[in-house]
């Protein structure tokens, strides 16, 4: 099938067409296309020396690093699929995904020898651990691989969702999901789809999520330079904007770290020509002060999900002017490829402007969750991905995300987002960061409470809270209790965690979700 890229069809291609380029750049030290290709036929050889075949699950466990991408690409042309797990796991955590996915050899940056042992000792069988000097040896040693390569529809990348609302589930990605939505014909439909020879786009966000490998995906898709960072500092971004990257990827938590750094405003910013957010909900004035932060920068809202591998709904920079347009709330609308619809509980689509779940249609659909095929039946139905996020679309098809329907709060029959409560409480000077959850109330069925961690040298009063927000808010919104709190507890794809905060108010109780 012409239609579908593959890995293997890609990374060939480029490194005809452009054998000098930089594909991949890490603290200064670059390899080209023509390098990539070579390199990877002989990682290819390392797998299979190691009794790595097509199907077989193989693992990282690291930060970011310009060898975990040349071992995902290299195992994704024979068609071994890639497990990026999270470094700031939990020895448990490690050990539950390397036991789902059964893989056979478990690759570990330097500095993770501990936790890969403490993971594996949990293990019955526990996959073979090769550090990076010892891989790195072995591929430098290997002869260059012919190989067969893996096809459109073979999975290439297992990514475990953030685990935000219960366990993290491995979704199956293939060729084809990895590329469909950035075909030549989808790419054309978008002025930001196009990308000028000299870009070089910026992995600052963890690789175990899909907003840090997808942005590898994105570079193989375009043929451009990737500059990886092993983790996100506010000041590796301010670098790296310094340094002359035009895109990245990031999420509204390290987005507000790099607006709000002091060294920001002296920063020449000039070369960025997109910023790409998402992944959680962003507060409509951290939006605001990132646009004036970043004057020259197109602003891209991307919505999606692990199960979507990324990006189903894109905010264009058009939407992004500072006049007061609402459309700056929104999600955007869905990208070239993929269909979005809002449907009522039995699944029918609902009317514009009603609050139902987020469907979604997409070749980047995943094939389904590993291990779990109830889980995979309750998501996918008629190739529909259900998001789990109630959302409403607008006549000209914009979503705006309300919330994760299982967070949604209803208080005296009222359905209360707490989304919305946040961004408004975010507009209070004293507020660093904000999270809303609901609590049992014998009366209302469930209050509105308001965690919040006090901006640095600010104090918070519950009161001026509560009162801030009433001016803003209908009543039934309004937070009844307000928690200080000194953290947020976030994972690590910055996202709150708001069943950890919700876990100690129901205890010993059912939390009815819809
Ligand atoms: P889990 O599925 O394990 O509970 P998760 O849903 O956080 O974790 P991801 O796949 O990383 O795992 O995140 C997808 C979710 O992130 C979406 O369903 C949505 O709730 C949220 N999200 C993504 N992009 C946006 C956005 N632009 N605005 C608001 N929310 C977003
Ligand atoms: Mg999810």
């Amino acid at each position: 099938d012409t239609e579908k890229l593959t890995f293997d069809e890609l990374i060939t291609h480029w490194a005809q067409e452009k054998p000098h380029q930089t594909a991949l750049e890490q603290d200064g030290e670059a390899i080209s296309f023509a390098d990539l290709e070579e390199r990877s036929r002989r990682i290819v050889a390392m797998l299979r020396a190691r009794g790595v075949e097509k199907g077989d699950r193989i693992a990282w466990l690291g930060k970011n690093a310009r060898h975990y991408f040349e071992l995902f690409y290299s195992g994704a042309r024979l068609g071994a699929v890639m497990v990026p797990i999270g470094w700031r796991l939990a020895a448990p955590e490690v050990a539950y995904i390397l036991a789902d996915t059964g893989a056979k050899l478990l690759f570990i940056d330097e500095g993770f020898d501990d936790l890969a042992a403490r993971a594996c000792a949990e293990m019955e069988a526990s996959p073979t651990i090769l550090d990076t000097p010892t891989a790195k040896a072995e591929i430098d040693g290997a002869p260059a691989a012919q190989f067969d390569p893996a096809g459109a529809d073979d999975a290439v990348l297992q990514l475990y969702t953030s685990g935000t609302t219960g366990n993290p589930k491995g979704a199956v990605l293939t060729n084809a999901n990895l590329f469909s939505l950035r075909l030549p014909a989808e790419a054309a439909a978008q002025p930001w789809s196009s990308w000028d020879e000299d870009e070089a786009i910026l992995i600052c966000m963890p690789c175990a999520h899909i907003g840090g490998t997808g942005l590898g995906i994105m570079a193989i898709a375009a043929g451009i330079r990737a500059i990886v960072q092993a983790e996100f500092t506010p000041d590796g971004v301010l670098d790296a904007f310094e340094q002359g990257i035009t895109r990245l990827f990031i999420v509204p938590a390290a987005l507000q770290m790099v607006v709000q750094h002091p060294r920001a405003k002296d920063t020449d910013m000039s070369a960025v020509k997109y910023v790409m957010y998402g992944a959680a909900p962003i507060p409509l004035d951290l939006l605001r002060e990132a646009v004036q932060t970043i004057p020259g920068a197109g602003f891209l809202q991307c919505y999606g999900m692990t199960e979507t591998t990324g990006t189903i709904a894109m905010l264009p920079p058009e939407d992004h002017a500072l006049d007061g347009n609402q459309r700056m709330r929104s999600a955007g609308k869905a990208v070239p490829g993929a269909e979005l619809k809002v449907v009522g509980e039995d699944g029918t689509e609902l009317p514009r402007g009603e609050v139902g779940e987020l469907v979604c249609k997409s070749p980047s659909n995943m094939q389904g969750y590993w291990n779990l095929p109830d889980a995979t039946k309750g998501a996918l139905k008629d190739g529909w991905m259900h998001t789990g996020d109630a959302a409403y679309m607008d006549e000209d098809g914009y979503v705006y995300i309300q919330d994760r329907i299982k967070d949604m709060i209803i208080s005296g029959g009222e359905n209360v987002y707490p989304a919305q409560v946040e961004s408004a409480i975010y507009g209070h000077p004293a507020v660093g960061e904000v999270a809303v959850i609901g609590v049992p109330d014998d009366t209302w069925g469930e209050a509105v409470k308001a965690c919040v961690v006090a901006k640095p040298g600010s104090e918070v009063d519950a009161e001026d809270i509560i009162s801030f927000t009433r001016e803003r808010l209908a009543g039934f919104k309004v937070p009844k209790t307000v928690d200080v709190i000194p953290e947020m507890p976030r994972n690590a794809s910055g996202k709150i965690l708001r069943r950890e905060l919700r876990a100690p108010y129901w205890e010993g109780r059912d939390r009815q979700v819809n």
